[in-house]
């Protein structure tokens, strides 16, 4: 078969750029002309281009001598002429490049009014905490799926859920002829009968090396492993009428078995109750010249989507990327199910090329691009949650009456900003009840 030759130019993205034969991918837009023009007005892809999803470089190392036309890092476009003889495998796919589409989005989320709660949760987050778990899984030699070391990362990551207040589970996964582990942590809300999901892989992988080779998986994925305890850290000094459910996976790397398994095995009534699912999958590496993360989900999840850049202009400096591409990480097996999940990874104008290799280390991460994601995803997730107003809006009465003497009355009561205030009164009874006072005598 032979493929019509097209004129490509990749421009800035404006207005004036988006058009039936062009692909946006963030700040840039690809435009082609078609030298057939009747193929081009039929056709609803792009003559003669390719997309190209993949994870870290993966697709660049593997095909070394093809120059990508465009280079968003996680997406590239690239000549037909180029085409593999495989479509996909766990870590690139390749498909035709649909014309008119958006692949990668810059949504222009307006910062919503600060709520006083969010923002001191938000406030709350650890840098020193989150690093030092990080710190812990990126020494271990490895973590891959079957190894022991990475039952020594479960047991560690399942004492800090325990010491957090979470009741944990573990589950098998099979992987291959192998197991390896699932590990869920546990913590009810106040009843409001739905689940939230805070998501990673824990396992790490070194392709070239092989199963004994060193995998210290520092961004893929030690930094989303530290982030579902650091968020959950945070989630467990609040509460909340949604269950909070944290999960670190087993097997994502030889093919998302741990988060395939566990979908596979949730009831109905279970799939019914999630509200969300947040996945993390290196969230540490700056790829990109601003502080960018990219939103990946699908249309199930574009509520979800929305909400985390309302939460990323509000509390944050970070710039959003959205993509309704998903692929390669424990959210797809979600979205496959009809379930609200997405992916929260670092933004790359180019690919993060450490992963997967034994030099994915502690040297190359940004910790204040890992922090900015993480009080993004707590923000947002504060409204799935949501919190538990037990505090009236009137004081309360720290106690009946704390002290009172011949025509007065001295209340001490604790308001909603959780400080002591105090009244006297020297009115009625009836105004002092009215705040929910109780007469003694
Ligand atoms: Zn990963």
């Amino acid at each position: 078969m032979t493929t019509a030759p097209v004129r490509y130019l990749v421009v800035p993205t404006t207005d004036a750029a988006r058009g039936a034969r062009s692909a946006r991918f963030g700040d840039k837009t690809l435009l082609w002309v078609p030298a057939d023009q009747r193929l081009g007005r039929a056709s609803r892809t792009a003559p003669g281009l390719l997309l190209v999803t993949q994870v870290g470089r993966s697709f660049q190392d593997d095909f070394p001598d093809v120059v990508p036309l465009l280079d968003h890092g996680r997406h590239l476009v690239i000549s037909a002429a180029d085409k593999p003889r495989r479509r996909s495998n766990n870590h690139w796919r390749v498909e035709p490049l649909r014309a008119g589409t958006t692949v990668v989005d810059v949504p222009s989320a307006a910062a919503a009014r600060v709520d006083p709660a969010v923002a001191s949760l938000v406030g709350e987050l650890s840098p020193t905490s989150y690093q030092d778990d990080l710190t812990w899984f990126a020494s271990l030699p490895t973590r891959h799926s079957l190894s022991p070391s990475f039952t020594t990362a479960l047991d560690f990551t399942a004492a800090r859920m325990v010491a957090l207040g979470y009741g944990v589970t573990r589950t098998a996964v099979t992987v291959g002829g192998g197991r390896s582990h699932n590990l869920i942590g546990d913590r009810p809300g106040t009843g409001g009968g739905g689940v939230v999901l805070i998501t990673a892989h824990l396992d790490s992988i070194n392709h070239a090396g092989g199963p004994a080779a060193n995998a210290p998986g520092a961004d893929d994925n030690a930094s989303g492993s530290a982030g579902v305890l650091e968020l959950g850290r945070l989630l467990s000094t609040r509460s909340w009428k949604h269950d909070v459910r944290l999960i670190l996976f087993g097997g994502e790397e030889q093919g998302l078995f741990g988060s395939k398994q566990y979908v596979a095995s949730l009831p109905p009534a279970e799939r019914s109750r999630i509200r969300a699912v947040l996945n993390m999958d290196m969230i540490a590496s700056k790829n990109s010249a601003l502080p960018t993360v990219l939103l990946e989900g699908a249309q199930v999840s574009s509520g979800l989507m929305a909400d985390l850049a309302t939460a990323a202009a509000t509390y944050t400096g970070l710039k959003v990327e959205t993509s309704l591409n998903p692929f390669a990480s424990d959210h797809v097996p979600f979205i496959n199910a009809g379930i609200p999940a997405l992916l929260t990874i670092e933004g790359a104008d180019s690919a993060n090329g450490h992963i997967h290799t034994a030099t994915d280390t502690l040297n190359f991460l940004d910790w204040g691009l890992a922090a900015e994601i993480l009080r993004m995803n707590v923000a947002a997730l504060a409204g799935w949650l949501e919190p538990v107003t037990a505090v009236p809006t009137r004081p309360r009465p720290a106690g009946s009456v704390v002290a009172w003497g011949p025509g007065r009355i001295d209340v001490f009561a604790v308001g909603t900003d959780s400080a002591m205030h105090h009244k006297a009164f020297d009115g009625t009874w009836k105004e002092f009840e009215s705040l929910g006072g109780v007469v003694l005598s």
